[in-house]
């Protein structure tokens, strides 16, 4: 096969509009509803709350006002009412997912909170439940935990649920990269106490932004509405009760939203070609697919990654902001394939890197199963030989090019770039 570099730049993930987005936008603006009342909104939220299976869906701004605001109720009804200027969180510890991106564990900070990060398990590269477990044990009075399933592929629900449930702790759990994704024949997002989905540009449908809350409970959807619009009273005036934030979603966005809707499982059925065909493509590489549970979940294989071998990484050193390797054969690492494929004009990305390991978290606790669980450097962790499973995964793993609308023809030349990197 001869290589050469791609015309237009394959992407990791981009939105993939169909038409009916704009039909809905310029109704919109043709109706005059251009702000955050409008059918749009009604219907997308109405169309969001049918396929997730619970009782209301409330649209925002994205998929992390919503989790702020989700984190905000669950501090509220455990701690109460903070004064004005007060997080809900201040003081407290909350466990969070550590492999995922930073708007999920974000709030927790906003709220004065402090997020002790859990490891990851490698049957799924969520929340790892044993570590959970072990971090209730280290810290019995934390009654809150911020939970992903990260791209797209569900976690251990069931276990998760069960020692929250002994526990007595809320779960707010982050389905931004799972919509569509299901654990046991129901839809990830109500799983937790609070559930939320984003519908950022790279997701599995967009709204161009926004995103929803999710809840079986009328008055916390009515809660949320009256947060995300300033928190305004029933009066003829401006009237404030309490802490108000501008996080509705526009009636333009909704939109989008709507004209997207009916193409989830379109998206989430080339989504999962796309997974089969590297999962054979690389069958004789020494290479793994991202896992996930095939008896009990569904994913909507928002991106397909790979993870190396370990006695097949050739020497790969990260810093802070750069990354080196030296090129062996038979051998290959993150960085030489991302940087291959990017000559050929096509997009991959390191898997998120770790909360634990952001400078900005560097001193918040990390649990992991077989270490003792106080705070840590990443250097003690290695001298100590503490499985890190969230650094191994970072370290081993990288993000494919998984964009829906990549041909068959396109992938199998992203195929064949990387076996040449193993050559
Ligand atoms: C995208 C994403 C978010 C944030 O959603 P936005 O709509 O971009 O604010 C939160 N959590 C995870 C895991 C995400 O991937």
């Amino acid at each position: 096969m001869e290589l050469k570099p791609f015309e237009k730049k394959l992407y990791l993930a981009s939105p993939t509009m169909h038409g009916d987005e704009l039909k809905f936008m310029q109704e919109a603006y043709e109706t005059n509803w251009m702000s955050t009342v409008g059918a749009n909104i009604n219907e997308s939220e109405k169309m969001v709350a049918e396929k997730i299976g619970c009782r209301d869906a409330v649209a925002l701004s994205s998929g992390t006002a919503a989790l702020h605001l989700a984190i905000r109720l669950a501090g509220e009804r455990l701690y109460g009412q903070p004064k004005v200027a007060h997080g809900c969180l201040e003081g407290k510890r909350v466990f969070c997912a550590d492999m995922t991106f930073d708007a999920t564990v974000n709030p927790v900070a906003y709220e004065g909170g402090e997020a002790v990060f859990i490891d990851t398990e490698e049957d799924t590269w969520n929340m790892d439940p044993v570590a959970l477990e072990k971090a209730f044990d280290i810290y019995p009075d934390v009654k809150l935990v911020v939970i992903a399933h990260l791209y797209g592929t569900p976690g251990k629900m069931d276990e998760i649920r069960d020692i929250c449930d002994r526990h007595g702790a809320l779960i707010v759990e982050d389905a931004a990269e799972s919509f569509g994704a299901s654990y046991r024949g129901r839809q990830t997002g109500i799983f937790g106490d609070y559930g939320i989905i984003s519908f950022n540009g790279n997701k599995i449908i967009t709204g161009s932004a926004g995103g929803m809350f999710l809840t079986d409970n009328v008055e916390d959807a009515h809660r949320i509405r009256k947060w995300s619009t300033q928190s305004r009273e029933d009066a003829s005036w401006y009237q404030h009760e309490e802490l108000g934030f501008n996080y509705r979603m526009s009636n333009v966005v909704a939109g989008v939203v709507r004209g997207q809707m009916p193409y989830l499982e379109e998206h989430i059925a080339q989504k999962k070609a796309i997974y089969m065909r590297y999962k054979e493509g690389f069958k004789d590489l020494p290479v793994s697919m991202n896992p996930y549970d095939e008896a009990n979940s569904e994913p909507n294989f928002w991106l397909s990654c790979m993870i190396i071998d370990r006695d097949a990484m050739c020497r790969q050193v990260r810093g802070e902001k750069d990354a080196l390797y030296e090129a062996e054969p038979g051998k290959s690492c993150p960085t030489q394939i991302l940087e291959t494929i990017a000559k050929y004009n096509a997009e991959g990305r390191p898997i998120w890197k770790p909360m634990h390991m952001q400078p900005i978290y560097r001193m918040n606790p990390f649990i992991t199963k077989s270490g003792n669980g106080r705070a840590r450097s990443n250097a003690y962790i290695k001298e100590q030989g503490i499985t890190d499973v969230g650094a191994d995964i970072f370290e081993r793993g990288l993000c494919l090019p998984s964009d829906n609308k990549m041909t068959p023809d396109q992938q199998d030349m992203i195929i064949e770039i990387i076996k040449r990197c193993f050559a």
